[in-house]
């Protein structure tokens, strides 16, 4: 995985290797913190992980490369060299430190606690 500026100027998270839909692509690693923020991985309640570059710069998808289960980062579809890896923040966030407008849809992402 490599961190690098994909074509809307974004930094994202981009692929090294091939996976295929279902793999078990790594655990993610990191601090766990009571707070969240915009690198944050909210993997319980009232835990964040505090993820290491380059994961800190997965972007969000509302159709993602990628689905995090607890730590655990899984391919949610064929992914091949150079894909941009994304996941759907709604997924693990109950609410964004960062709302912000979807580049994919336009809707407000938000967390999953908040409805469009
Ligand atoms: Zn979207």
């Amino acid at each position: 995985m490599i961190a690098k500026f994909g074509t809307n100027n974004m930094k994202g998270m981009f692929a090294s290797d091939h996976y295929n839909n279902g793999d078990p692509i790594c655990k993610l690693k990191g601090l766990e913190l009571s707070v969240r923020d915009r690198y944050t991985i909210q993997i319980g309640k009232t835990v964040h992980l505090n993820v290491s570059e380059p994961y800190r710069y997965m972007n969000h998808h509302c159709s993602p490369s990628v689905k995090i289960e607890g730590k655990i980062m899984l391919a949610a579809k064929d992914i091949e060299p150079g894909d941009e890896i994304t996941f759907d923040y709604n997924t693990t966030e109950d609410v964004l430190a960062c709302p912000f407008e979807c580049n994919c849809c336009g809707k407000k992402i938000h967390g999953k606690f908040y409805e469009n």
